[in-house]
């Protein structure tokens, strides 16, 4: 089950696989087992200023291939990336933990922003705009923005790169790539994909490594970097923004996290209990950016759904990812579960109560990865930091709440403005809550996130920009204004 048939051990520039300038390599760790999966190249600056020299190149003739013949790359990346739907969940469960029946999923999801962004190539609409004087005539071009360095995260290996470089090929960009250090070849297998269906050389480079800053330090400085996609946590953020400013180079963030999941009295009971469920563990074991993060349930069924819900959360199979019927994998690494194991038992220590789990799980199978006990939390408040922080882990703490407006308000009190979620039959409280909120997404009755069509980004300190929609390809161009005199 294990054997994957095809596992690419180099990187990506100028079409060609390579090994890093140093010669040096890294480990990828199965955080299952702590196995070693493979070793890769452990590139550095030199390999990508290489990288970008290229991608700078190649923008020049790919920036000018029509917008159809771009489309037909990406349907081809499409239907490639779903035939090989099973070869590449494989790698995700190796080298990130999670579930492969979970990882198929996020396989056919993310090839799914090739085929939207493989439609949307062709409709990068300018604007003829009235002009003000006869004489004058005026109208705007979007065009691509030029390289684009992509740096992308481990808890979605193969859709936070999709998601970018399609829109970023689809506009006309040429991309360097930096996934991962814990993922890498997830990213591997998928710019196989775009080798084998004939991309240009140059067009997409990879580059992989162990220590990002000094990749990321080089996509800062070298002025052919015209553009940062990025998708990780605030902290790196917010230093990639502060890097970017000296060139005023164009950002795209997907950051952090606070999700408020809100249950009124109204609700549909088990749809809300389910949904609850599915949004905290069955995403990657809760190490998600849009995973609810605060459970909020309005004060006169709080102890029922509390009973259902941990009745549930006790049914949760958690095991390697490739074992039948585990729905939740390991966390990805030591200070992932550090961090989890911290939050919970700081709760604790400020009056939580643990309904169920609260710890590591210990037994033989789960002794050499990094497993945390499915958790839920009861008797929580605002102070705690579980409820402050993004979490990252299958822990979902239980608050509760009298009307809508205070919930308003305590959902809307975090620097964090990503995902929340709504469950109510009112009509009216649908209305005013999904304005109230400051969030980039608002789930009403619905639990599954957002879709390729539909814009995804934060408030807040949770992103600039936004990824997918008809909105996504807009962020990788530039609109440039034509005036035009005409000769009387
Ligand atoms: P997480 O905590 O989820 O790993 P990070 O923000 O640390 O989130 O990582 C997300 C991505 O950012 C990864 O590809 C990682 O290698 C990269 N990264 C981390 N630190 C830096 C940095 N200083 N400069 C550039 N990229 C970085």
């Amino acid at each position: 089950m294990t054997q994957v048939g095809e596992m690419i051990r180099q990187m990506y520039i100028n079409g060609k696989w390579v090994e890093a300038k140093s010669g040096k390599t890294f480990k990828v760790i199965n955080p299952a087992t702590g196995e070693t999966v493979a070793e890769l190249p452990d590139g550095g600056a030199e390999d990508a200023r290489l990288a970008i020299n290229t991608a700078h190149e190649a923008f020049k003739s790919w920036s000018r291939v029509s917008p159809v013949e771009r489309s037909r790359s990406l349907e081809k990346a499409f239907k490639l990336m779903t035939e090989r739907r099973d070869e590449l969940a494989k790698l995700i469960t190796l080298e990130n933990g999670k579930p492969f029946e979970e990882a198929k999923k996020e396989v056919a999801f993310g090839a799914g922003y090739f085929d939207w962004f493989a439609g949307e190539a062709r409709r990068v609409y300018g604007d003829v705009i009235p002009s003000p004087a006869g004489s004058r005539r005026f109208w705007m071009i979007r065009q691509p923005v030029g390289v684009v360095a992509a740096i992308t995260p481990w808890n979605f290996p193969a859709t936070m790169i999709t998601r970018k470089i399609a829109p970023a090929l689809a506009a006309g960009c040429t991309v360097v790539l930096k996934p991962a250090e814990q993922t890498p070849l997830t990213a591997l297998a998928i710019t196989k994909i775009l080798h084998d269906v004939g991309l240009p050389p140059g067009v997409l480079n990879v580059v992989t490594t162990l220590y990002p800053e000094e990749i990321g330090k080089e996509f800062l400085r070298n002025p052919l970097v015209r553009k940062i996609g990025f998708t990780g946590s605030t902290e790196v953020g917010k230093l990639l923004m502060r890097g970017a400013a000296d060139q005023l180079k164009r950002v795209s963030f997907e950051l952090g996290g606070n999700a408020p999941f809100i249950i009124f009295e109204d609700a549909d009971f088990d749809a809300a209990v389910d949904g609850a469920v599915g949004m905290k563990y069955l995403r990657v074991a809760g190490q998600s950016c849009i995973c609810a993060n605060r459970i909020y349930v309005q004060e006169s069924i709080a102890e029922r759904f509390t009973k259902a819900y941990v009745e549930k959360v006790k049914g949760i199979k958690v095991g390697h990812g490739f074992e039948p019927g585990v729905v939740i994998g390991p966390l990805i690494n030591k200070d992932t579960l550090e961090k989890v194991d911290r939050l919970v038992q700081d709760a604790v220590k400020k009056g939580a109560k643990v309904a169920t789990g609260g710890g590591r799980l210990k037994e033989a199978a789960f002794a050499k990865g990094y497993f945390y006990a499915p958790t839920v939390l009861t008797n929580v408040t605002e102070e705690m930091g579980v409820t402050r922080e993004e979490i990252f882990g299958p822990v979902a703490p239980i608050l509760t709440f009298r009307t809508e407006g205070e919930v308003i308000e305590r959902a809307n009190n975090t620097n964090y403005g990503l995902a929340s979620y709504v469950f109510t039959k009112d009509l009216g409280r649908v209305f005013r809550i999904t304005e109230a909120l400051e969030y980039g997404l608002v789930g009403v009755n619905d639990a599954a996130g957002y879709g390729h069509e539909t814009p995804f980004g934060g408030f807040k300190e949770s992103g600039l920009g936004r990824e997918g929609g008809k909105q996504g390809i807009e962020e990788y161009t530039e609109a440039k204004s034509i005036v035009v005199n005409l000769p009387q």
